[in-house]
């Protein structure tokens, strides 16, 4: 494959070794964080979601596999590039950088090994719209834009009220939104993304517009609950106002949540730096959990996929030979398996790569985990058992589109190549 071409013909573009047809109206693919299968469902049954409610039935409706580890970052690069983390190089949220040896946040733009999809289109005369939640993705997605004025611009509802032209492509959003900067953790943060996109879509009509939220919510409120029913009818409106602008609209999501405790309401957690450290020696293995960023209140930095760093002299296959033999880890794989069955770049991962069952969760050392913000039963994800996710489109697909195991980095196909 050769990862960086692009060749334009016949209004397509090739980005990353797959062809996309240049937009006849404005697509916009929308990840919404953490969206496990059932929560649309149950807020249709619900009576709170009628324009999900029409998709669901005359438009597409598929499930698709995301990638593990299912973690935000390393699916929403796969979302914009269409091509998995071996591909992109962003395999967590965060990692132990070889070249540093630090553990650090894979959030800056230099790890991004290809291009994404948005400067290809907009070398081929779109114009590029980029709204993120947190501002931790914005600089991983907004890598190689112009941005300006009526050209692109790349910003989040987080650090809304600081956007300039020249670091965002636009200014005065909050203005423009007519909402205030809201709280880091809440559900507004994801409505002021879909609020930003309706009013960007009326004042510019960008052709190619991308919204990513938050799963603040998700890691709170299963399916079906009042909660999520409030947030996917908020939802619902503003994609109703999108559809009725023109819009072919995907709705995919970056990784699914399950419930995550035991029978007494506590995160049912396998400590594995303890685990190591017992069988080793104290810190003779390194454990790094990828699920780490600077916003763990709501999952307290447990999820279900974490890599060991092992010390000279232990094998790989001895040690994920102990592992599987306990109750609650679902794989235990060498970097070379791991990279070959996830499609992850083997140079990012650490000698072992451990997932845990779908209601385990991985931690480092018990005491190094702040659980004190968890004010509800752990809900989170990272591992195989997160990874079916919805792919929804409001068009049909046209009749000749293949069946595919489809993938969530297929939503830019979707839109774009396979529907009416
Ligand atoms: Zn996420």
């Amino acid at each position: 494959m050769a990862p960086d071409s692009i060749n334009t013909s016949g209004g397509e573009i090739a980005v990353n070794g797959r062809r996309y047809r240049l937009p006849r109206q404005p697509v916009v693919v929308v990840c919404i964080d953490g969206s496990e299968p059932g929560y649309i469902e149950r807020a249709v049954e619900a009576g709170r979601a009628p324009w999900f409610g029409k998709v669901l039935t005359q438009g597409t409706s598929l499930l698709a596999d995301c990638v593990v580890p299912s973690f935000t970052n390393p699916n929403n690069l796969s979302i914009v590039t269409g091509q998995p983390p071996a591909v992109h190089g962003i395999c967590g949220n965060y990692f132990l950088d070889p070249d540093s040896g630090k553990e650090v946040m894979m959030n800056d733009p230099k790890f991004l090994r290809v291009e994404t999809l948005f400067p290809a289109f907009q070398r081929a005369g779109c114009r590029i719209a980029v709204i993120t939640a947190k501002d931790k993705l914005r600089g991983l997605l907004g890598k190689g834009l112009a941005l300006g004025a009526g050209k692109a611009c790349s910003f989040s509802s987080e650090k809304s009220d600081q956007a300039t032209l020249a670091e965002n492509g636009i200014e005065g959003v909050n203005a423009l939104v007519g909402m205030k900067v809201p709280d880091v953790y809440s559900a507004g943060l994801s409505e002021f993304v879909f609020a930003a996109g309706v009013k960007l879509m009326e004042r510019e009509r960008p052709q190619i517009m991308y919204l990513s939220t938050t799963d603040y919510i998700q890691h709170k409120h299963a399916p079906g609950t009042p909660v999520a029913n409030d947030f996917y009818a908020m939802m619902d409106g503003y994609m109703a106002r999108l559809e009725a602008m023109g819009c072919t609209i995907v709705l995919t999501a970056d990784h699914g949540m399950n419930a995550k405790f035991g029978a007494d309401g506590k995160p049912d957690v396998i400590y594995l730096q303890d685990v190591f450290d017992g069988w080793l020696g104290t810190d003779k293995a390194r454990v790094i959990l990828p699920i780490t960023d600077p916003y763990v209140v709501h999952h307290g930095a447990l999820g279900s996929f974490a890599v060991v760093y092992l010390p000279a002299g232990t094998t790989a296959a001895e040690m994920a030979a102990k592992l599987k033999s306990m109750p609650g880890i679902e794989a235990a794989l060498s970097k070379e398996e791991a990279a070959h069955r996830f499609e992850l770049p083997a140079d990012r991962l650490g000698d072992l790569v451990v997932v845990s069952t779908k209601h385990k969760v991985l931690g480092t050392s018990a005491e190094r985990h702040d659980l004190s913000g968890l004010t509800e039963p752990l809900r989170s994800h990272g591992g195989v058992s997160e990874q079916k996710v919805p792919l929804l489109c409001n068009r049909r697909l046209v009749a000749d589109a293949e069946q595919r195991p489809w993938r969530n980095f297929d939503a830019f196909d979707l839109a774009l190549n396979l529907v009416a």
